[in-house]
């Protein structure tokens, strides 16, 4: 028997872990203070009351044989995926049912998707980034190329024709920087894609966050995607299912290479190793698209936007440069005085006692740059902001 040894090649969960013991220490040392959080990347409003109903009533089915459900559909129930189709219609993008298949997250998928390509595949992903992204790859011995992002691009890398990519991941709104493509964009990826016959793995786990219109919140709203694209999301942040699990990702029926067709391997992928989503779980996101629904997941929303708007506003207040925070729940700070993104971690815990996330966790060019969350309450943002306003103001 031998282990993988390509788990070598992965780094130590090491960024959450130095942020928590970090925070624990000064807590230790520290406990008349309170350390605010400003660095999660998880929700923090429960289910909406649509949704908690809806989980109830599966419940109350699961409870009598006539109504019991088993194992459901690989690709999901079509109550759910009807209603995720005229989501998608309401931008313009026709998907056919097939094309959708719900999952338990964008993390799962995005991850086992990687079952459908070959190992020699050259794999392109931006810097910073969703730590995701690099580690399924690595533990799959795939190399990996580094597009960079930096203050220069506004954190949104184009593509370069000399470099060559086979697996291209990108991720709008991003995470951890906030930075969204437009259409326009996204486009010259799509052109580039096509050209070098590569595939898009585009992650819009935050899409609900945008408001501007000329942004993008489906690379299938780009003409030329569905020949070089797969498409990923959740309702995580959408409704707050983080712990609730609930996905999905869109292949389209003719994306396919040398006889391969990528939907009709997917469908093979989950049949082999997925059983669905529970019954219960897939009511619920249901839920989501009801009338009620979407009111009451949009205040959620606006919640957090507003949140981000509180960080934003501290922000041009102090004249520090940031991208994010306005179709985004994520703000990426540039940290004042040319500080090391730990040593502006260290100052803010230590003189303000706020938490956020170091920048440098996401890759080299995350150095000197630091991640604040909108997933906060607003109590917690509003005493956090205004904190950090009171140390950095000269
Ligand atoms: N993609 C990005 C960019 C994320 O930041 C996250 C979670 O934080 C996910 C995917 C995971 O989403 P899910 O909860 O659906 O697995």
């Amino acid at each position: 028997m031998n282990f993988n040894s390509e788990f070598n090649n992965i780094a130590e969960n090491y960024l959450f872990a130095e942020v928590a013991k970090r925070a624990g220490g000064y807590s230790a040392k520290n406990p008349d203070k309170k350390v605010l959080k400003l660095g999660i990347g998880d929700v923090t409003l429960p289910l909406v009351p649509e949704v908690v109903k809806a989980l109830h009533e599966g419940a109350e089915e699961m409870a009598k044989a006539e109504t019991f459900k088993g194992y459901g559909p690989y690709e999901g129930y079509e109550f759910l995926r009807l209603n995720i189709q005229n989501y998608y219609k309401q931008r313009g993008v026709t998907l056919a049912l097939n094309e959708i298949f719900v999952s338990d997250g964008a993390k799962s998928d995005l991850g086992n998707i990687l079952d459908i390509f070959s190992k020699d595949n050259r794999v392109l992903v931006p810097d910073p980034v969703y730590p995701v992204y690099v580690d399924t790859n690595l533990m799959a011995g795939r190399k990996i190329i580094y597009a960079n992002a930096t203050k220069d691009n506004g954190f949104l890398p184009m593509p370069d024709y000399k470099t060559d990519a086979d697996i291209i991941y990108i991720c709008s709104p991003n995470n951890p920087t906030g930075a969204a493509y437009t259409v326009a964009q996204l486009k010259e990826w799509v052109d580039y894609a096509n050209k070098k016959g590569a595939i898009i793995l585009y992650d819009a786990a935050y899409e609900c966050f945008i408001s501007d219109e000329t942004l993008a919140r489906s690379i299938f709203q780009v003409e030329g995607a569905r020949t070089c694209a797969i498409e990923f999301c959740s309702f995580s942040k959408t409704a707050g299912f983080t712990g609730t699990r609930c996905g999905y990702t869109i292949v389209p029926a003719e994306l396919g290479k040398d006889g391969f067709n990528a939907n009709k391997m997917w469908l093979r992928r989950q049949a082999t190793k997925f059983n669905g989503v529970p019954y219960i779980v897939q009511k619920g996101a249901a839920a989501v698209f009801t009338k009620q629904g979407l009111k009451e997941i949009n205040e959620n929303i606006k919640y957090y936007k507003t949140n981000a708007e509180t960080i934003a506003k501290c922000m041009d207040s102090l004249g520090i440069w940031y991208t994010g925070g306005k179709n985004s729940p994520y703000i990426w700070l540039k940290c004042p005085d040319n500080m090391g993104s730990w040593q502006f971690f260290d100052l803010l815990l230590e003189k303000a006692q706020v938490v956020g996330t170091p920048g440098a966790g996401f890759g080299k060019n995350g150095e000197g740059y630091f991640r604040l969350t909108a997933f906060g309450s607003k109590e917690v943002t509003k005493e956090a902001t205004e904190r950090i306003k009171t140390l950095l103001t000269k």
